[in-house]
């Protein structure tokens, strides 16, 4: 595939970055993850704007204005051949001479952009939905800022690769905020609920759209602060991200969310999803 680095595209297998990049040695940088949908990216400015609001908090200089961002995220989509792609965009403080804790007086942000062919979730694990763990949330108190600092959610993931299952569903002091890679909203009595956006939780770009189509749809929806106890009983368990879109957890630590499978509400909200994502495709 064709990747982005500094300016210039090329073979992934021939880019090359200093081991004194910060990104390497401190995991000193920020990210986004940009499903295309038939070469269009998908809410695209917002993705951009997170990013500026990472860059900001952790103080790296935005290399790029957002219409700069959107053409080399375009070029990128026409260089690769997947029609449906996953578009990885990176921004680390870049290098230094000596390895120190403290920002180079000058930095130099290295830029990096990769694709992937985007896979969403197959039919059949639609049909099933997939099963998750539990675990607690150790991480930092800046969940909210998209960094390249993953070792935490690296860990807790695997916890669920280790049992065979999908993903982990991260509880704070008793209380929900999302999944190691993923936000997660659960229906109660019918009604969807989500955790509020805190310093606790990555504002989800699917959390988002899933919270539009809600009231568009006339779905009921609270945004408040859920219980571990009410995720444990809940009708409905899912997860969303950019590119695993709505989808649904079947069991928990072992046992059935709900029946065990895929509930009405979670089937609906992916239609919904699936028809969005189209309708703005074909603008
Ligand atoms: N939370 C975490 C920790 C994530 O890593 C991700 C995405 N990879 C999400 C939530 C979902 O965010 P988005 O919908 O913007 O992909």
């Amino acid at each position: 595939s064709i990747c982005y680095l500094d300016g210039s595209y090329q073979p992934l297998t021939e880019a090359r970055i200093s081991p004194m990049d910060r990104g390497f040695l401190f995991g000193d940088g920020a990210y986004e993850v940009i499903p295309v949908y038939s070469r269009r990216p998908f809410r695209i400015a917002e993705h951009i704007a997170r990013l500026g609001r990472t860059l900001d908090a952790v103080r790296i200089p935005n290399p790029h204005a957002a219409a700069e961002w959107e053409t080399i995220v375009g070029e990128l989509v026409a260089r690769n051949a997947w029609v449906d792609q996953s578009i990885y965009l990176h921004v680390s403080r870049g290098p230094d001479e000596r390895r120190n804790h403290a920002f180079p007086a000058v930095m130099r942000p290295t830029v990096f952009l990769m694709s992937e062919a985007l896979v969403t979730p197959s039919a059949e694990v639609l049909a099933s939905g997939v099963a998750a763990v539990s675990a607690a949330d150790f991480r930092w108190a800046r969940c909210d800022l998209k960094t390249t600092a993953l070792l935490a959610n690296c860990l807790l993931r695997q916890v669920a690769i280790d049992k065979g299952c999908a993903e982990t569903v991260l509880f704070r002091d008793g209380f929900l905020t999302e999944g190691a890679a993923s936000n997660i909203f659960i229906v109660r009595d019918g009604v969807l609920l989500a955790p509020p956006k805190s310093h606790l939780m990555l504002p989800g770009i699917t959390y988002d759209v899933v919270l539009e189509l809600a009231a568009r749809h006339g779905l009921k929806h609270r945004v408040r602060e859920i219980l571990e106890d009410e995720v444990r009983t809940a009708e409905e368990v899912w997860l969303t991200s950019s590119t695993k879109e709505v989808l649904a957890i079947t069991s928990l630590d072992g046992r059935p969310v709900g029946d065990g499978r895929p509930g009405p509400v979670g089937r609906e909200m992916h239609a919904w999803y699936q028809e969005f994502k189209n309708t703005v495709m074909r603008v």
